[in-house]
Parts: structure tokens; sequence; C-alpha cells
């Protein structure tokens, strides 16, 4: 049925084109009827020619690309092929009528209109190919009879000449027909897996929101995207990669067979999968989610490619079609945002989409774009919280990101570092964060705010980026001298950094070269084992505030503050306990000589001014 696709709209236009044609023709018949004294057989057929004409018009007038399914699209076709046979047909019983009368030269007008008709069969309906010849035959023979009644030579040699005439005009219309075919199949297919492609699927999708707003039932969409599919392209060549495509289309459009769903690819690695309907919207809701569970398994089995043992895991977003103002391409967007989720929650899953999610998705896409101008706009600051010893003196600080925008108001660092780190907008902001503190170090050096150490904190994904190390360095020796630079400690977090210890390492060893040291922050709330605590030259540890607020809870049986300490001290690093925020957890601490201490209980982060105010006034009062 789908093969029809755009094909309906071909045979809608030509209705009023054969229409014209033949009130047209039929017009001068009557004329002909006048000139040759015959009143009633023309005028009878004329009327006849005018119900016909006004049937095609009724089914010009039915049809609707906008409306009707591809299913009640076919039932119109039915008809309007009816139509089409019939409106042919009344020609051949002119024909017959013509070349009984004795006037020879109405058989030549006979026999001409019937060639006529046979050409404009073959080349209007060359999308009707059973119909075209049905039709050719139909008014080629009753000509080709004719002649061979006349018993003549001339006669015999012209009937010969019809029937290769009808045999020409087949050739044709079956090339242009073959022609269309293959050049339909390719616009609406993909060469590789032989499935649907995007455009396909569109229109697919059209058709299903048509059927959702006739029948009110409801249909699931799947958007499967391959995990890291680009790794196998990109480390086992294009040639793998393409017969693993294969195998994985082939894999879902069985799946998709059993149950009569659709599955097309849209391109690239990622393929959309139409269900069957349902009658309710919750048992739709329930086999998207089981159905997508079943393709993503069956996609996870092992291949064996050119003896390669491959696996491949993908990422599949769920969007419903539920109402029928919905277009294609907002199903597919939807689709799109809730594969998206599944990707960013770690990939190798299902996502089911929904409004919170779009509104989430909304919110992240918005800050990502703000945030490309923040620093240009003067938008970024940074805040800067004490760090106390245990005699209560301000030994350091760290600095910590604000960026308040006019639009979106104060966002949190925890909100948009990471939107910052996935879009790679990290590596500037990160430089400027650097810059911005070192000026801030020196700044208070000259002050007279002398501090023991001042932490900044450093994304992985800085520093693993190549220019990091030759930009921390050029920075140091732009605003700092040796002996500030040893002041600085950059925090890096745990959880992000098991990727590649060796090159982690190296970088850490190159910053060190220009005194810097590096702090663990979140300690406790990552993977990290402990060889790995010892293998990477780290000088200090941050006890995640986590687990600095269980202090308050005498009932806890593991106290892992006391758990973290001794690794330090076993492992000669300092620690810093964070989140500090009652007078309890201060005097734990104390007790346990945690070496220094940073949270509320001491001071919020402060903005420049106010941090050098609370350092001035807290060295007044100690002294
Ligand atoms: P973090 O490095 O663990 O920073 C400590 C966070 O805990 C800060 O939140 C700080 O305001 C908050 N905090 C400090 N004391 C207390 C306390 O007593 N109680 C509670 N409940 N919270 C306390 P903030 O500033 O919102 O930063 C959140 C996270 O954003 C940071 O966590 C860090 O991972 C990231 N971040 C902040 N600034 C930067 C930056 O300049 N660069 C990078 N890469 N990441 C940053
Ligand atoms: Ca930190
Ligand atoms: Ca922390």
């Amino acid at each position: 049925m789908l093969s029809n696709i755009n094909f309906y709209n071909f045979m809608h236009r030509q209705i009023l084109v054969l229409i014209a044609l033949f009130i047209s023709t039929a017009t001068s018949y009557i004329l002909i009827g006048i000139a040759y004294s015959s009143y009633i057989i023309e005028p009878l057929w004329y009327l006849f020619v005018l119900m016909l004409s006004y049937w095609g018009y009724k089914l010009y007038r039915e049809y609707s690309d906008y409306i009707l399914t591809l299913q009640e699209k076919e039932i119109w076709l039915k008809k309007l092929r009816y139509f089409i046979f019939s409106y042919f047909s009344s020609w051949t019983i002119m024909f017959v009528i013509y070349v009984m009368r004795d006037n020879i030269e109405l058989h030549y007008l006979a026999i001409f209109t019937q060639l006529g008709v046979s050409v404009v069969a073959t080349t209007i309906l060359v999308s009707e190919k059973k119909l075209a010849i049905f039709i050719l035959a139909s008014s080629m023979l009753p000509v080709t009879i004719y002649l061979l009644f006349i018993g003549k030579l001339y006669a015999y040699v012209i009937a010969i000449l019809t029937i290769v005439l009808a045999w020409v005009l087949l050739y044709g219309a079956r090339n242009t027909y073959a022609y269309l075919q293959r050049n339909k199949f390719e616009a609406y297919h993909d060469y590789l897996t032989k499935l649907g492609n995007r455009r396909y699927f569109v229109e697919l999708l059209k058709d299903a929101i048509k059927k959702q707003r006739n029948s009110g039932e409801f249909m699931f969409l799947l958007l499967i995207d391959l995990d890291h599919f680009k790794t196998i392209n990109d480390t086992l060549g294009h040639d793998i990669g393409d017969k693993l495509l294969r195998e994985v289309a082939y894999r879902m459009k069985t799946l998709a067979k059993l149950n009569h769903s659709n599955i097309s690819r849209l391109g690239g690695d990622e393929f959309c999968l139409l269900s069957d309907t349902y009658k309710d919207k919750v048992s739709c809701l329930k086999r998207a989610q089981s159905f997508a569970q079943e393709l993503l398994d069956s996609v996870k089995q092992t291949y064996i490619i050119d003896a390669q043992h491959l696996y491949i895991s993908a990422s599949i977003g769920v969007s419903i079609i539920d109402n029928p103002k919905i277009t294609a391409t907002t199903l597919i967007k939807e689709a799109d945002i809730a594969m998206y989720e599944a990707k960013s929650k770690g990939r190798d899953g299902v996502i089911l989409f929904s409004n919170e999610l779009s509104i989430r998705v909304e919110r992240k896409l918005e800050i990502e774009r703000l945030l490309r101008f923040a620093i240009q706009k003067g938008e970024i600051t940074l805040n800067y919280q004490p760090q106390v010893n245990l005699k209560d003196e301000i030994i350091g600080c760290e600095a910590l990101v604000r960026w308040n925008n006019e639009q979106l108001k104060n966002v949190g660092p925890d909100e948009f570092i990471p939107i910052a780190e996935q879009s790679g907008i990290i590596i500037e902001l990160g430089k400027y964060i650097l810059e911005e503190s070192f000026k801030t170090l020196s700044e208070w050096d000259k002050k007279g705010i002398n501090l023991e150490q001042f932490s900044i904190n450093i994304s992985m994904r800085q520093m693993f980026c190549n220019t990091f190390v030759d930009d921390a360095k050029e920075l140091c020796n732009r605003y700092l001298s040796p002996a500030l630079s040893s002041k600085l400690i950059f925090e890096m977090t745990e959880t992000s950094a098991a990727e590649d210890v060796s090159k982690l390492i190296e970088i850490m060893n190159k910053i060190k070269s220009c005194g810097v040291r590096f702090s663990m922050d979140d300690f406790g709330t990552g993977y990290s084992s402990l060889s790995y605590l010892r293998q990477i030259p780290i000088y200090e540890l941050k006890i995640d505030k986590s687990f600095i607020s269980e202090l308050d809870n005498p009932n806890k049986e593991i106290n892992m503050v006391k758990i973290i300490l001794n690794i330090a001290k076993n492992l000669g690093l300092k620690v810093v306990a964070e989140g500090v925020e009652t007078k309890t957890q201060q005097d734990f601490l104390i007790d346990e000589k945690c070496d220094i201490l940073q949270g509320f209980y001491f001071s919020k982060p402060l903005s420049k001014d106010k941090f050098e105010e609370f350092f001035l006034k807290s060295k007044i009062s100690s002294s």
C-alpha cells in the first residue's frame, strides 16, 4: 500500500486533465453529428460523457492528501480505476457505432480517435500498469479486428501496424513505469539496509497521525540510536561498520515484522520504528516499553562479522501518538529528546518522552545557548569560600564560579558546569576562571591578605584538553610569582578521573612543575580505588559534605569521616572537611585532627570584597 505514496497525488491531478480532454473531443463529436445529420446518438453519448465527467469531478473533490489515510486512499483509487475504465470504454462504444455507419470518413475519424485514446491511456496511466494494459487492449483490439474484416492487403498491413504500435506503447509505458518505480524506491529507501528512509518514515508517520485522528487509536514511536557506533567505524573501518548496520537492521526488521510495526533508517546509526495500533493508551505505553526492551536485547546479542565478535548497545527514546494535533516532526523530536536522555543516563537504555523531560531539555538548551555569551557579557564572577584551620584561622579559600544571567537569573554551578562540560564551553570558561582567580590571588597578596592555599576547581574535560597545560603555565607566569603559584591547589573530582590514568598523571606532573598541588574533591562519592589514590600525585583529600552531615547523627554505626581520615593519614595526605554546618561537626573534626575545615558554619562563599572584609575582621579579632 505504501508503495503508492505520491502516486495518489499524481493520479488525482490527472483526473481534471482527463475530463478536459474528453469533454473537448466529445464536443467535436456533437458537431460531426450535426454535419452528418445524426441528432440522437451523439447528444445521448455526450450526455453520458458529461455524467461520467461529473462522477470524475466528484472523485477529484473527494480526495484530500491531508485527511485521507493510506487505506482510504487505496479505496479511493479503486473507485478511480472504475471511472477511468468507463471513460475510456465510452470511446470504444463510439468507435463501434461509427464503423457500422456507411460514411467512410467516419470510419477514419473513429480509428484516429481510438488510436489517440490508446496513446493517452498509456501515457497518463504510467503509474497504473494493469489498468493501462487493459485499456490499451480494449481500445486497440477493436481497431485491429475492424481492419482484419476489410479483407484487403493494405488493411492487413495496417492491422499489423496497429499491433506494433500497441507493443511500442506498452514497451514505452513499461520502461517509464520501471524507471518511476526505481526512482521512487531510491527516493524512499536506504541503499545500505533496504529499509525505508527518513522521507518514507515521515510519510508513514503523517499517515499514522491521520489514522489516530479518525480512529482515536494509539501508536508509539521508537527512536533507536546505536551507542558508540562511530568508534566501530573509526577503529574497524567503514566496511565492518556497514556490515554491522545491515545486521542490526535485519534483526530489528525481523522483530518489527513480527509485531506489525515498521522500521526505517533515518540516517547514520539512527533508526525509527512505528508500532501497530492500540485501543487504549495504557496498553500502548506498556507495550512500547516492553517492545523497546526486546529490541534492545536483540540488538545487544553478539555479532560475528568477518570473523570478529562485535557487541553494540543502543539508546532508545519512546514517544506516543496520542493526539491528532501533533506533527510528524514534533513526534520524532520528542523521541529524539527521550533518546538523548537515555544517552546522558549512560546509554544502553530506554526512556519515555514526557513534558517534564521536555522542559528540562529546553532549559538545558537555553543554558547552553546563553552560557556561550556569558563571559563576553561579564556575567561570570567568582566567589571565595574561606577555609579555616583547627584554631579557626583563615588559611585558604576555594574559588567558586557564579553566573548571573538577565533572563535566567542565578544559575548554580551544579547545573551549568555539567552543561559547559558536555558542550565544550568549559574550555573557555575554565581558562577564564583560572585567569580571574590568579588575578585575585595576586591582588590579595599585594593587599596583605596572605593565604596558605588557594583552591580552584578544575573540570576533567578541561584538564584533558591539549592546551590546558600550556595555558595554565602561561597564566601562572603572567600573574603569579613562583611563591604564589605554589599556593595554588587544583581540585579535581574522582568520578570522572578514572578514565586514562597514565595520561592524567602525565598532565598532573607537568602542572606540578609550576608548584601547583592537587586535591581530590568530593572524596568518597566516586569510584576511586586505594591503588588509584596512591598512583596519582595528590596532596589533599576533600571529604564530601554528605559524610560531614552524617556526623550529626549519633546512631550511625560506620563513621566514614573517621575511615577517610585514617586513609589520608596512612597515605600522607592533608584533609579538608567540606560542608561543615554545625558546632558538633566542628568539634568532632577538631578531635579527629582533620587539617582544614570549610563550610557555612564559618562562612558562605563570598564575593571578593566581602572576603577581604571577612579576612581582615577575623585577623583583628584573633590578634
Ligand atoms: P564543590 O567543589 O564540592 O563545591 C562546594 C560546594 O558546596 C559549593 O557549591 C559550596 O557553595 C557548597 N558548600 C560549601 N559549604 C557548604 C555547607 O556548609 N553546606 C552546604 N550545603 N553546602 C556548602 P557551589 O558553589 O554551588 O558549587 C557546586 C559545584 O559546582 C562545586 O562543588 C563544583 O563541583 C562545581 N563548581 C563550582 N565552581 C566551579 C569552578 O570554578 N569550576 C568548576 N569546574 N567547577 C565548579
Ligand atoms: Ca571543590
Ligand atoms: Ca566538594
